[in-house]
């Protein structure tokens, strides 16, 4: 087996919690981004975020795992309020992985995910290192752990990232646009191993520009415009029914 293509992941079950935002409010000084936004990512679910650049899909996304601090709303995580846990807490039970994979530059893929085991989950070195292993090959990268990132394509660059995320046995993951910085012929493998997630139970918020794992791997799309949800509804709605102006206009341009 090469690791050009992810091996489908090893059949893993995931235990995915439900996730909801409600009325999220975030201004950014003068300009409001999100408008009273609403969301939910039952148990085990996947809902792609999709909209135009601006509308505020990223700021949602980091709200939800505590990175941005809303004028109002809630997050609810297994139906509790995550204003009351530690953000830290937060962030393992919330993995979330970048367009640009933020890896550390200097240390192997291995390292790279061991690091966030022995740091965050004080998981002792050996077995940090064991456990590590294990989610790189759960990616297809187990013969790539020697390598640092500049000896990784972008593709693969990506699964360690998502590796590195899944070593903290998330409940859910959120990925924004996790595919557009990659080379074309590389983004297939990562959407590969994303729609394996999903099919292992993992709840996953996908903000994505890739109509086609949208239409095929969500249970749920969301259509974000001006920082609200303008249109929400299972893929057949959204893409072969869109109900408003703004939604058919955003699809025309992108399909
Ligand atoms: P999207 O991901 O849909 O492209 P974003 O959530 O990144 O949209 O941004 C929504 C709006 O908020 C944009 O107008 C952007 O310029 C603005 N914005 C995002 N982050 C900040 C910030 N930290 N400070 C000021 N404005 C921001
Ligand atoms: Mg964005």
């Amino acid at each position: 087996m090469t690791s050009s293509q992810p091996a489908a992941t090893t059949g893993r079950r995931y235990r995915g919690s439900s996730l909801e935002a409600r009325d999220i409010r975030i201004r950014f000084g003068p300009l409001e981004v999100l408008r009273g936004a609403d969301l939910l990512a039952p148990a085990g679910k996947v809902v792609c975020v999709i909209g135009p650049s601006g509308s505020g899909k990223s700021t949602m996304l980091r709200c939800l795992n505590g990175l941005e601090t809303r004028t109002s709303g809630q997050v609810l995580l297994d139906g509790e309020d995550t204003s009351t846990l530690d953000v830290n807490v937060l962030r393992q039970r919330i993995g979330m992985v970048f367009q640009h994979f933020n890896l550390f530059p200097h240390k192997t893929a291995l390292q790279n995910v061991t690091l966030a085991l022995t740091t965050v989950k004080k998981m002792p070195k050996d077995q940090a290192t064991a456990t590590a292993m294990q989610r790189l090959k759960d990616v297809g990268l187990a013969d790539r752990s020697g390598h640092r990132p500049a000896q990784l394509s972008g593709g693969q660059q990506q699964r360690v990232a998502i590796a590195r995320a899944l070593a903290m046995e998330p409940e859910v993951m959120l990925f924004d646009e996790v595919t557009s910085a990659l080379d074309p012929e590389l983004v297939k493998g990562v959407l590969q191993l994303m729609a394996d997630l999903a099919r292992g139970g993992m709840t996953m918020v996908v903000v994505t520009h890739e109509m086609g794992f949208a239409r095929q791997v969500a249970d749920t799309v969301v259509f974000m415009d001006a920082g609200v949800v303008v249109e929400a509804g299972p893929p057949e709605q959204i893409f072969d029914a869109p109900g408003s102006p703004r939604l058919k206009k955003f699809l025309a341009q992108v399909l």
